[in-house]
């Protein structure tokens, strides 16, 4: 059969067409969202190897992602003419460093089989280095150099090549215990991530002759999302490219989101001029989006002053506005985006039907997943988590709920073994074998073990007091259980607090620290919808137990910075409220940099979507049991208006379900969604139906009972609170006290008079 090896260029629009066939010199691809610039650099390859002009092998190709590496396999696996060898060097920086170390390690003092360490090993060598250098790392926490020192590698800075004004790092010993580190790494033949890449950019450096070879060997470079390669990466392709200078990159200034990783923008800006007589070429049409999307992205990124500034256009046909919707909580976002989602698997609003694969929930921080993966898990809708665990695999919610395991259940030795030690008590391996031996010799627990231990005196010192503090602890909590003034929210809390581990994250300087306390916080709001510790935990490991991957479709649940270079029909937005989205580090933050980088954040969010986009945001969140008030986002104020569309959330006052349907609406929920000048702003610029007025929201039913001739002073009775007198009436809603439960606000229709 005769092979139609032009067949990858006939669907590309004239300019792509010029970046696949301009094979010869530099050549950058700077253009917007979906304008096919991964698509290009794919046909690109395909043409490389048709024309004859490389070998599979002498194709080098940056990924950002190994995700996008295997999908960018799979593409060119299904171009319609033969690749017979596989594209052996398509990865990472990180993936593809590792490969050029692994055959020249030699030439940086290591052995070809070097270990790459990950985070965890990598903190406990620092750990140790810190420990030895007597430094307090309380105040001084060896998380907070490994910081730096990815920093300083992010830069292509090795110990030799640090810049003077470095010397005051982590209390001025930063430059000697990096140092001290590498050395460290070299005796234990291993690498760190940073390390991979520096590695190969020191070999270049040192070693023309192997540079000179590399060079040869890779005739043609492409590098996909080239705007957010840090100086390492770029160093790296500007070695290897200096020999035939035939680079192709490829990216949009507008999509660079890894600022807080070292990446630098400068680097796609500057191009030309790194590239002396570079081809560049812009895209402008969109075959991604619809004009309503599109245009709502490009309204939003405008906002932005330090940019080139493109144009898009498309030829899709309108389609529909991006979405807004305003809710009571972040509970209620989650439920409504769940019933949504099922509606639109139906076809719901005019739309056609989609599939769970169309989908994706798009969220700024991976905490944010909770309350979708555990109403999804509620109504059974399968969704997978990419690009990190799903949330109850966690390390610290795993160590929170170990606490809550043995305090429930003492008998429960995993757990016990899981945070005996966590935070540090100064129970090491020895330590924790005279446990185990204990408590086997005498057929008990590992808690009772470690009482008997601490009884004869089997382990002494600092760790004995510690461990007595802990099995009276344990046992304290346990009793509490059964404290019926004590809400298990609060007894979560007090767990958490009394056993040191929020303390421990608290005292962590780290950027994840901050994370993992927002997860401790999220856990114990996830406590509220059961009756009790033991309700909870079981609900957990019923939730584990159906792990196992199930084939069929999904919804996407992922953070924006994973979501990069993807596509979904249907994209979810959630929680556009100003100190989430943008961060609140972003808005503290002197200048507009880190502003700037949320927004194009926001711009890479809205662009994955194809057909529909629906951005939410919650008038209320609770942090510990408390509300707290949130102003939508305002990058919400920059949406253009001719582009969106506000729906009207059923769950204020109509609704069958939420704050309304439970009956409980705390005043201070109420206040802050009613007079937030976020929502006033809202539906004032909107032509929709006002979410905020309640007579116009409201549903029949609850029209009708809002006539209700309650009194102030009456007692009344209430399914879940028992008898109280109400002490005042606002339409549909009363505020009571009630003998038990305190003072609630409550809907009309949940109560009935005392005598009734
Ligand atoms: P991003 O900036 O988000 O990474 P991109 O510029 O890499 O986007 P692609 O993912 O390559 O864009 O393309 C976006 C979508 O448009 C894909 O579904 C792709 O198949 C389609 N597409 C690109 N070019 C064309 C074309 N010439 N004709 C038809 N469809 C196209
Ligand atoms: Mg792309």
């Amino acid at each position: 059969m005769a092979a139609r090896p032009s067949h990858y260029l006939d669907d590309l629009n004239p300019a792509q067409r010029q970046a696949v066939e301009t094979l010869e010199g530099p050549l950058l691809m700077l253009a917007g969202a979906g304008t096919g610039k991964t698509k290009a650099l794919m046909a690109r390859i395909a043409h490389l190897i048709t024309k004859g002009r490389a070998k599979p092998y002498e194709i080098l190709a940056v990924t950002f992602t190994n995700k996008a590496a295997r999908e960018m396999k799979n593409r060119l696996a299904v171009t319609p003419f033969e690749i017979r060898e596989p594209i052996r060097w398509m990865g990472t920086f990180h993936s593809l460093s590792a490969k050029i170390l692994r055959k020249r390690a030699e030439l940086v003092g290591l052995q070809h089989n070097f270990t790459i360490l990950d985070t965890d090993d990598q903190l406990r060598l620092l750990k140790q280095l810190v420990r030895a250098a007597d430094i307090d790392d309380k105040r001084w926490p060896a998380r907070m150099l490994a910081g730096i020192i990815d920093q300083w590698k992010n830069r292509a800075w090795t110990p030799d090549n640090l810049p003077a004004a470095e010397a005051t790092a982590y209390d001025g010993k930063g430059p000697a215990l990096y140092r001290q580190y590498q050395t460290r790494l070299r005796e234990l033949n291993a690498v760190d991530f940073g390390d991979l890449l520096l590695h190969v950019v020191t070999i270049f450096q040192k070693h023309d002759d192997v540079l000179a070879q590399y060079q040869r060997w890779f005739k043609y470079i492409l590098v996909d999302e080239y705007q957010d390669t840090n100086v390492a990466q770029y160093l790296w392709l500007r070695l290897l490219a200096g020999g035939h200078r035939n680079i192709c990159c490829v990216g949009d200034d507008d999509q660079s989101i890894y600022g807080w990783r070292g990446a630098e923008v400068g680097n796609i800006l500057r191009f030309e001029k790194d590239f002396p007589g570079a081809a560049v070429i812009r895209l402008e049409q969109n075959y991604r989006s619809t004009p309503h999307i599109l245009a709502a992205a490009s309204g939003v990124i405008a906002g932005n002053r330090d940019r080139l500034g493109k144009e898009l256009w498309t030829q899709a046909e309108a389609g529909e506005k991006v979405r807004l919707i305003g809710h009571w909580d972040g509970e209620e976002e989650a439920r409504w985006i769940g019933e949504e989602v099922e509606s639109m698997q139906r076809g719901t609003r005019g739309m056609r039907a989609f599939g769970l694969d169309d989908m994706a929930i798009l969220v700024r921080a991976s905490h944010q997943m909770r309350a979708f993966e555990d109403r999804f898990l509620t109504i059974g809708l399968p969704y997978r988590v990419i690009g990190g665990p799903r949330f109850y695999e966690r390390m610290e919610i795993r160590d929170a709920m170990a606490y809550f395991r043995l305090v429930t259940s003492p008998a429960d030795d995993l757990a016990f073994e899981r945070i005996v030690n966590t935070p540090k008590r100064g129970l090491g391996d020895k330590a924790q074998q005279t446990i185990q031996r204990i408590a086997r010799d005498n057929g008990v627990s590992l808690v009772d073990g470690a009482a008997l231990a601490v009884e004869q005196g089997a382990i002494k010192g600092k760790g004995a007091a510690a461990l007595r503090d802990l099995i009276v602890g344990l046992a304290r909590w346990g009793r509490m259980t059964g404290d019926a003034d004590l809400t298990h929210m609060e007894l979560a809390e007090i767990i958490l607090d009394e056993s040191g581990y929020t303390t421990m994250w608290q005292n962590d300087k780290t950027p994840e620290a901050p994370g993992r306390l927002e997860n401790l916080k999220e856990l114990v709001k996830a406590l509220e919808g059961f009756e009790n510790l033991q309700g909870f935990l079981e609900h957990v490991s019923l939730i584990m137990d159906n792990e196992t991957e199930e084939a069929g479709e999904k919804i996407t649940l992922m953070t924006l910075h994973a979501a990069k270079g993807l596509e979904f029909p249907v994209i979810f937005l959630p929680g556009w409220e100003d100190g989430l989205f943008p961060s609140q580090r972003s808005m503290d933050e002197s200048g507009t940099r880190g502003l700037e980088e949320e927004r194009r954040l926001a711009y890479v969010g809205i662009t994955r979507a194809e057909e529909v986009c629906t951005i939410s945001f919650a008038g209320n969140r609770r942090v510990y049991g408390q509300w707290q008030s949130q102003m939508p986002s305002r990058f919400i104020d920059e949406l253009p208006e001719a582009h969106v569309e506000v729906l009207t959330p059923p769950g204020l006052y109509g609704g069958n379900y939420g704050a309304a349907a439970s009956g409980i609406e705390t005043r201070a929920a109420e206040a802050n969604v009613y007079n937030s000048p976020g929502w006033r702003r809202l539906q004032s610029r909107s032509g929709a139906r006002p979410m905020s007025q309640p007579t116009e929201a409201r549903s029949p039913v609850i029209d009708a009972q809002a006539l209700s001739s309650h009194t102030v002073g009456e007692r009344v009775f209430h399914q879940k609170f028992g008898y109280g007198a109400i002490l005042g009436i606002e339409g549909d809603k009363l505020e009571i006290e009630f003998e038990k439960a305190g003072i609630k606000k409550v809907v009309a229709r949940f109560i009935t008079g005392a005598d009734d």
